[in-house]
């Protein structure tokens, strides 16, 4: 599976968390992320992350581009509920390209740890 990574910054900490967690599962799957949850998640688990422009610069419009062509099969976007975001707009474009094209998308820890459960299944 392709798997897209994006946590806001108060979230980035559940991130890497839910990443160690989860080390050995995300070793089986190619992983793409916004620019600087993509560099966290790669420090902390040595996993190789596709990268892509931080989420305020475009990131998140860059993921949902990969929505739209197929590329993505999973989306673990922990967001922040409390913080006004400069990107809401983008954000909230890609939560409904993921309605769009039936993508799961996990918006915070539990529902993420359920996803990863049923992986196989999804
Ligand atoms: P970041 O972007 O991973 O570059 O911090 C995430 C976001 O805020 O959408």
């Amino acid at each position: 599976m392709n798997i897209a990574l994006i946590a806001h910054d108060k979230k980035k900490d559940d991130m890497v968390h839910f990443c160690m967690k989860h080390v050995e599962t995300l070793k089986q799957h190619t992983l793409m992320a916004t620019g600087t949850t993509g560099k966290i998640v790669k420090r902390a688990t040595g996993l190789p992350v596709k990268c892509f422009k931080s989420g305020p610069l475009g990131g998140d419009q860059e993921i949902g581009a990969e929505v739209a062509k197929g590329e993505v099969d999973m989306i673990i976007f922990f967001r922040d509920p409390l913080t006004m975001q400069p990107h809401e707009p983008d954000v909230s474009a890609l939560f409904r390209l993921s309605d769009v094209y039936q993508i799961p998308l996990a918006s915070n820890f539990k529902t993420a740890e359920l996803f990863f459960r049923n992986i196989n299944e999804l």
